[in-house]
């Protein structure tokens, strides 16, 4: 199924993002993890995708396939394009086709030194235009409420987020951030830009100190004094932080929820025990 359609019926969408285990890893070991997930009935899983690979020896396909034909569920499987030309694309979406896939986030992919550079596809709404024209999967781009690290301001991220709805996009899913009215005043932007496509928030579950570290390192979210206070009294007290790190990712969602979002995306890092006290804190909720 189209992940598009989802929001056709005005239903709330509840997704999950998972990574691909390390590639000296069992790829069955990412099984225990889907088990639990897939119970949770999403309405889709999508996996990220890292660069570098060929469509041959893509764990992401692999995983993506065996969550739609073992699992039941619709996956959406992450397509990054910086580092490949239109003839790898084509591979990588022939591989799709034959697995039934037919969602794709297409991204631009962040730089990596170590890895060349292509010239045909300089932003995600390049791949965005070229999965388009040539075949019909659903795609989906990603959007960032505190703006990518490389935007020079708000009026340039808006328009290349224009620039990739008008390219095709159907469905925004968010950077994760941790104020929401960041996002509210960036929903605000994307509807005076005349972005009409369903955005959905991505949420991140903060539950150890190294991740904090990670996150200040890699994304632009800004961190409210509330949450800071969270990590200065637990950060030496791992349980602690989990349950306080959990509690604040739920009282997010759930202001979210009541503010009217078309679906929730949770960034579950392949905790399953994560999602699942996600899913078992928003039950009810209408
Ligand atoms: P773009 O949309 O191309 O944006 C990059 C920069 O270019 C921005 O500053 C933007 O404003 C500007 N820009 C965009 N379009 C234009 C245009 N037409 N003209 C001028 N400027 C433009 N990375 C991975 O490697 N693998 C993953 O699986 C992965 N999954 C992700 C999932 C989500 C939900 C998110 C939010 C990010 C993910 N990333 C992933 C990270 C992402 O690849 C990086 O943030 C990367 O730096 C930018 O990718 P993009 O597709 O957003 O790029």
């Amino acid at each position: 199924m189209k992940i598009s359609e989802l929001y056709k019926n005005k239903k709330r969408s509840l997704s999950f993002e998972i990574f691909p285990p390390k590639k000296d890893t069992e790829l069955s070991s990412i099984d225990e993890t889907l088990k639990v997930l897939c119970e949770l009935d999403p309405d889709f899983i999508s996996v990220t995708f890292g660069a570098g690979g060929s469509s041959s020896s893509n764990r992401t396909i692999e995983i993506a396939k065996n969550i739609k034909h073992n699992y039941g569920i619709e996956p959406v499987v992450h397509l990054t394009s910086l580092h490949y030309d239109k003839s790898e694309i084509d591979e990588f979406a022939k591989a799709m086709k034959e697995a039934e896939i037919e969602n794709i986030l297409a991204l631009r992919g962040d730089r990596n030194p170590t890895i060349a550079e292509k010239d045909d596809f300089h932003h995600a709404s390049d791949l965005i235009e070229y999965l388009k024209s040539k075949y019909d999967f659903c795609v989906l781009g990603a959007c960032y409420p505190e703006c990518h690290p490389e935007s020079e301001n708000k009026v340039s991220d808006m328009k290349g987020l224009k620039a990739k709805v008008d390219a095709g996009a159907e469905v925004l899913v968010s950077q994760l951030f941790f104020e929401n009215q960041k996002f509210y005043d960036f929903q605000e932007r994307c509807r005076i830009a005349g972005i009409d496509v369903p955005v959905i928030p991505g949420i991140m579950p903060v539950i150890n100190a190294n991740q904090i570290k990670r996150m200040i390192s890699l994304c632009n979210a800004s961190f409210p004094e509330r949450f800071c206070r969270i990590i200065r009294r637990y950060e030496n007290n791992s349980e602690a932080l989990f349950d306080a790190g959990m509690s604040y990712c739920l009282s997010q969602i759930i202001d979210l929820i009541a503010d009217g979002i078309p679906g929730i995306h949770l960034y579950t890092m392949n905790n399953p025990k994560v999602a699942r006290r996600i899913c078992d804190g928003i039950r009810n909720l209408v």
